[in-house]
């Protein structure tokens, strides 16, 4: 997949007054492309809206939402084993507090700079929002490269990492939670010195061990609630995943719980990939193969290429120094679930999806369609999950865990994955029936962004200009 670390193309500035303020974040943020990216997919849905209501235009509403209430940026200095020293950035966006407090994962990988993560925090405020639990939107994390380090090293890094983070962060202020990079591991070791300096045993991050605060079903939870987002989305048109054909993306969190929730649901799954490549299995990935890929991407740390010296019959494509496109998408089959990272879909890759018929695409990562491969989906009126109502599965049970904390509780696997799907549901309902409101039935990606905006931005207009 190395076409994955590309930036995307060139945006063309849409007119009106939503291309006046698109003009400005550009000026303002220069070199961010992923965030122009992000900004301008959800102005263009906003431009249905703005004309009936020309207060959020007075109150400039848009101005506000694209300016972070504080950036905080920091050096993380730590010793590598062999005690030399080492020094990344870390960084936390407070987005927008207007409905809760910040909430957004962190993401360690060497890509990471402050306009992917501005990117992600300005998709987490909307996401949140969908969510109906009362959550502000934040990203955080550094370029740190969790990949081949030791344990000691991870935690080195976390402990200086958490030595700044800890006095911007509180249960009631700003609650962080993994991503990409960031899993239990990393969790434990940034909760571990947290407490420390703090003195405090409270729910400031969540996807915590079970043991020590953390819920039932939150490392299922965006991978489940991707696939229930998808479900909806087939029920709509009569559909279910029965059968499905499906490729997945990416072998972390999301990918994993994704593949255990479509063979839950009678699909047959037959792709899994990283950073250098992917691998097909005509058969199907089962239970005991996602069982062998688990050990694989949690305990040892391995690469997805190993899958073929185990199973017969898959084979596996080197994606390295691929430009444009990936020869995943190119596989036929009836759903997509791309769960590794943002725009991992290009046009190209879009254009050759929907030439092989695919019926589905339900995006577990953030942002991964370039903003033309989006368009393309919705030209092709397939169902089109955008992954701010699609995976917001993981920050809702990350709300879902802020509650039992809350209240010193611990539900059971099957509340929790109860209230997670309920969630889905209503947010698929909450997107399908705005998309009908504003005159485009079926346009999730309207449908997402503004019922998302209205919840925001009526909520900055109850507190006034702070
Ligand atoms: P993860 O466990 O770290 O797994 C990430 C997967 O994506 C790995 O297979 C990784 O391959 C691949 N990947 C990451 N960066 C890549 C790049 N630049 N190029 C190619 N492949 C890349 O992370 P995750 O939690 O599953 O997150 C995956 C996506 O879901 C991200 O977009 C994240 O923002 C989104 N998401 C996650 C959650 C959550 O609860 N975890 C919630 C909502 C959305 P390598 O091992 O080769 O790097």
């Amino acid at each position: 997949m190395g076409n994955l670390v590309m930036s995307p193309p060139e945006l063309k500035t849409p007119g009106g007054y939503v291309g006046e303020v698109m003009t400005l974040v550009k000026a303002k943020n220069p070199a961010e492309p992923e965030f122009h990216q992000a900004v301008q997919e959800v102005f263009e849905s906003l431009s249905l809206v703005l004309e009936k209501h020309p207060e959020f235009r007075d109150a400039k509403i848009l101005e506000r939402l694209v300016e972070p209430e504080r950036v905080i940026m920091f050096r993380v200095p730590w010793l590598d084993d062999l005690g030399r020293v080492q020094v990344n950035r870390g960084f936390r966006i407070e987005m927008n507090s207007a409905i809760g407090p910040y909430k957004g994962g962190l993401r360690f990988h060497p890509s990471v700079n402050l306009g992917i993560l501005k990117f992600l925090a300005f998709e987490q405020v909307l996401k949140n929002a969908l969510t109906t639990l009362p959550m502000g939107g934040a990203k955080g994390g550094s370029d740190f490269d969790p990949k081949d380090k030791s344990d000691n090293e991870v935690m080195r890094f976390c402990q200086s990492f958490m030595t700044e983070l800890w006095r911007h962060i509180g249960a009631d202020t700003d609650v962080p939670a993994g991503d990409i990079g960031v899993g239990g591991r990393e969790i434990g070791f940034l909760f571990g010195q947290y407490k420390r300096i703090a003195d405090k045993f409270t729910g400031v991050l969540t996807g915590k061990g079970l043991a020590w605060g953390g819920s039932l079903i939150r490392p299922e939870a965006t991978g489940y609630g991707c696939v229930y987002f998808a479900w909806e989305m087939l029920k709509s048109r009569k559909d279910s995943l029965e059968g499905k054909v499906c490729l997945v993306s990416g072998s972390g969190n999301v990918s994993q719980y994704t593949v255990e929730k479509l063979l839950d649901l009678g699909a047959r799954v037959v792709t899994l990939s990283d950073s250098n490549g992917f691998i097909f299995d005509s058969d199907g990935i089962n239970r005991e193969k996602l069982q062998w890929v688990m050990e694989l991407k949690n305990g040892r740390r391995g690469r997805i290429r190993e899958y073929v010296n185990h199973f017969k019959g898959a084979t596996y494509t080197s994606t390295e120094g691929l430009k444009g496109y990936n020869p995943l998408w190119s596989i036929k089959a009836d759903c997509a679930f791309p769960s590794a990272t943002q725009n991992e879909i290009t046009v190209k890759d879009a254009e050759t999806l929907v030439r092989n018929g695919i019926k589905l695409v339900a995006e577990g990562a953030n942002m991964p369609s370039t903003l033309e491969a989006t368009k393309l989906f919705l030209d092709a009126k397939i169902l089109y999950g955008p992954a701010k109502a699609a995976n917001a599965g993981g920050v809702a049970t990350s709300g879902l865990e802020m509650s039992q904390n809350s209240m010193r509780q611990l539900w059971t696997r099957e509340e929790v994955d109860d209230r997670l799907h309920k969630i889905m549901i209503a947010i698929h309902k909450s997107c399908y029936e705005t998309s009908q409101e504003y005159g485009t039935p079926g346009n999730l990606v309207n449908g997402a962004n503004i019922a998302g905006f209205f919840k925001v931005a009526n909520a900055m207009m109850d507190q006034g200009l702070v």
